[in-house]
């Protein structure tokens, strides 16, 4: 039989099949997965083939294969072993909550993210939230914003999880996928989900509190159907979105309207900072590039590991 993870405790998975079943799944011993060192070998999201567990009672099963993954999201574990943790797989969009004030939710945040998303291959959308509490200033700074990162690709959407304007338009952009939402403590992640489907609000807080009993610090992502058609993992207690090592020469390629100057710039393995007849740099003396966005690209060159590592953003 075929499912999806959507639930995982390290040693037992929940499957769910297309008909809607349920099954508590096991792995074979040895089963582990090639080229990917993690700490766990299945991921919420993934796809799996498995054997239903005929000497039990039909409803636990046993995996034995896991369908290639589209894309997936890690994070470094927190040991000294750094090995990787899968935290979710075939994730189809993210969505990044900005706040103006109330917090501050900052550009440098903003494109860690999207070059994080962009590496992950994940589609990222940024929702403007709290509209409904903004004055002219901080209208006009939104307004601002969704200008700069219309332009270069990224859908944004201003919202308020509180009144719910605007919230059709998220749900109609969740309909038939599997989304994340992110964003700093206090931008209303919450209240957004809450406000989407509210019934899921209590049951993430149960999961959540109890894996912070019996898991020590290490907490499990789970998906969830909601009553309409769309699915979204919750990742309780894990605060960034992911992690994610490159090389200085790829951080550009991650930038949209950077990558797609790249092949004018005189060295084809231009870093747009020193070069001579850099395509990037003059894009930005003539204003076609945002100066944020040139300056987050140079921080995330000069790149201390603490600015990959999300699990800081919120600090
Ligand atoms: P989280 O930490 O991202 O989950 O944020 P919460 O959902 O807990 O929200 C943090 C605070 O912001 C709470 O006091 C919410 O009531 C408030 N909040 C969330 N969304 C909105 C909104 O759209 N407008 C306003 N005015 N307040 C909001
Ligand atoms: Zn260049």
């Amino acid at each position: 039989m075929t499912g999806r993870v959507y639930k995982s405790t390290g040693s037992w998975y929940t499957v769910k099949t297309e008909l809607g079943q349920t099954y508590e799944c096991r792995i074979k011993g040895k089963f582990r997965l090639k080229g990917i060192k993690s700490t766990n070998p299945i991921a919420v999201g993934d796809f799996v083939d498995f054997e239903l567990d005929t000497k039990s009672d039909n409803e636990t099963g046993v995996i034995n294969k896991i369908h290639d993954r589209d894309n997936y999201i890690v994070r470094k574990s927190v040991n000294l072993s750094k090995q990787t943790h899968i935290i979710a797989s075939n994730v189809d969009q993210v969505f990044l909550l900005v706040t103006i004030d109330n917090p501050p939710t900052f550009t440098s945040f903003i494109d860690r993210f999207l070059v994080t998303a962009e590496a992950y291959d994940i589609k990222a959308i940024l929702l403007f939230n709290k509209i409904d509490a903004y004055n002219q200033d901080t209208i006009n700074e939104v307004r601002y914003l969704a200008h700069v990162y219309r332009q270069i690709g990224y859908e944004c959407i201003g919202i308020s999880a509180k009144t719910g304007k605007n919230i059709d338009k998220v749900k109609s952009l969740m309909t038939g996928k599997v989304s994340m939402f992110t964003g700093h403590s206090g931008v209303g992640k919450s209240t957004l989900v809450n406000t989407i489907e509210p019934s899921l609000d209590l049951k993430t807080k149960e999961i959540s509190s109890q894996h912070m009993q019996g898991q020590h610090t290490t907490t499990f992502a789970e998906m969830f159907d909601l009553s309409f058609d769309a699915k979204i993992i919750d990742t309780p207690g894990i605060k960034g979105f992911g992690v994610v090592d490159m090389e200085k020469e790829e951080v550009g390629d991650y930038f949209p309207e950077f990558f797609a100057l790249k092949h004018n710039c005189k060295f084809n393995n231009c870093l747009h900072v020193e070069e001579p007849k850099c395509a990037v740099k003059l894009a930005l003396e003539n204003d076609e590039i945002a100066a944020s966005r040139y300056r987050s690209y140079l921080q995330i060159l000069e790149g201390e590991e603490e600015h990959y590592r999300t699990d800081n953003w919120d600090k």
